[in-house]
């Protein structure tokens, strides 16, 4: 078979920006940021991380408002309970969340990346702040790496990598406490440590890895690690909104000679949108897996457009067919099949936590029992219970034989108040007078009480003599 020959055009394809040719690491240096979509985005990245660091502090029904513990399967979703019994809500609550992505990102391709990432707005809005701050624009920091080690740089390197440490230590504690709650996160300070060795562990082991990741790692979690950053291939077409540059305007490129009489496109070849790009790559090629959306290079383009006279946007959000033919569309055939199945299961979704219970019960009779025979006219049957509380609240709950009428008798005195997600479990004889049944089989049904408040209704099967 011919090997596929690669056009020029598409040879920068062959290669990842972020590894040498010699296959070593591409260390990036990119110009700080300026202009009015950098400015944009600062805004942006004040008004994410108040909202990070403040909804962990919110209560909502003496419960957090966002918890999201893996650890115990519990999840608050904006006052919502998910607990390790509503895996089915779980799953589909995850399901309509990755199909809104995937209609997300076909429509605005990875806005997300740019403007809400945690991982784009801690690195390019903090970390890279810092690094700017204490040792300058990409020349000077390329330039302390490569020179002697001297007090200065010494110096330099020590408030830069402790100034990422103790940003690192912040995040981590901001993670723990979307996953184990600020009420928990806090006893750390208030109670001794050796008390809670393991939450301290958690503590020690994110703040490393937040600072392995910041430090070094940088870039390559977006494009070598981050399974969305790798799907975005398959997931945009011709019409999403990306960070583009417009060929058909730039090219031919051309370097911008004084007096010259220019024939060529807009694009001055100045080299200035890659001299910014965090991710290393030249956006003329087209749209690449690496681009994160920054909008570094729109302002850097802008800057050089304005200074040589020429309109602004040539490096823009647009779409591919808004560059050819100059029409997108943002609703297609596709987008509307996503958005059908959205609203499907949204729908779904809705209606099972609207009729969703507070508790679920389970009444098995137990293996191997006939019906037992008393002598004052009753039909006796055992049952083994469990009975699972849906809320995070505490729950002392009644059990309560509706129909046909009889009563229940639990083998010794349990205690059947729940936790939050907690669980109960025990026997119970359930007796009903002989004339109330007409059938060998008989369908019971139940109710669980919390004082007056009917939580749930549930049916078992009764056995009796024909
Ligand atoms: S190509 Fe532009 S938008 Fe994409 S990562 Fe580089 S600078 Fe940011
Ligand atoms: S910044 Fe604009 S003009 Fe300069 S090389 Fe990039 S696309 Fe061309």
């Amino acid at each position: 078979m011919k090997p596929t020959t690669v056009t020029s055009e598409d040879s920068f394809r062959d290669h990842f920006s972020g590894v040498s040719e010699d296959g070593k690491r591409n260390w990036f240096y990119p110009q700080k940021p300026k202009g009015l979509w950098h400015h944009r985005r600062v805004l942006f990245t004040v008004f994410i991380l108040i909202i990070l660091f403040v909804t962990p502090f919110i209560k909502y029904n003496n419960q957090p408002l966002l918890l999201f513990n893996v650890l115990e399967r519990k999840f608050i979703i904006f006052g919502l309970f998910i607990g390790p019994q509503d895996y089915w809500l779980f799953g589909l609550t995850m399901l309509s969340f990755m199909v809104f992505i995937v209609l997300f990102t076909i429509i605005f391709g990875r806005l997300w990346c740019g403007w809400a990432c945690p991982q784009t707005v801690f690195m390019e809005m903090v970390f890279r702040k810092i690094e700017y701050a204490i040792e300058g624009d990409s020349g000077k920091q390329k330039l302390l790496n490569n020179a002697p080690w001297t007090g200065d740089k010494i110096l330099k390197k020590a408030a830069k990598y402790s100034a990422f440490l103790l940003v690192s230590f912040v995040i981590a504690n901001l993670l723990l406490s979307y996953v184990i709650g600020v009420d928990e996160l806090s006893k750390i300070v208030s109670e001794p440590i050796d008390q809670h060795v393991p939450l301290f562990s958690g503590i020690v082991i994110f703040t490393a890895v937040f600072y392995f990741n910041f430090a070094w790692l940088r870039d390559q979690a977006c494009t070598v690690v981050c399974p969305y950053g790798r799907l975005q291939g398959v997931l945009m077409d011709r019409n999403s909104i990306v960070v583009a540059y417009d060929y058909k305007r730039g090219e031919p490129r051309e370097k911008l000679h004084k007096g010259q009489d220019r024939n060529a496109g807009d694009c001055i070849s100045c080299f200035q949108c890659v001299a910014v790009c965090p991710t290393g790559i030249d956006i003329r090629n087209g749209t690449q897996m690496e681009c994160v959306n920054c909008t570094a290079c729109i302002d850097a383009c802008d800057t050089m457009m304005d200074k040589v006279g020429f309109d602004k946007g040539l490096i823009r959000y647009t779409s591919e067919n808004a560059i050819v033919s100059g029409v997108n569309k943002l609703i297609t055939n596709r987008t509307r099949a996503y958005i059908v199945v959205l609203i499907l299961l949204w729908s779904v979704l809705g209606y099972l936590v609207v009729s969703r219970n507070d508790t679920q019960t389970t009444l098995f009779r137990a293996p191997g029992s006939q019906y037992i025979e008393n002598k004052d006219g009753t039909i006796s049957n055992i049952y083994t219970f469990k009975i699972f509380n849906k809320t995070n609240k505490i729950v002392k709950p009644t059990i309560q034989l509706d129909s046909p009428k009889g009563t229940l008798l639990f083998a010794g005195k349990p205690d059947l108040t729940l936790d939050g997600a907690g669980m109960s479990e025990g026997t119970v004889f359930i007796i009903i007078p002989k004339s109330a049944l007409k059938t060998r089989k008989t369908k019971l049904q139940l109710s669980v009480f919390q004082g007056k408040e009917k939580l749930e209704t549930f049916e078992t099967t009764f056995m009796a003599p024909e």
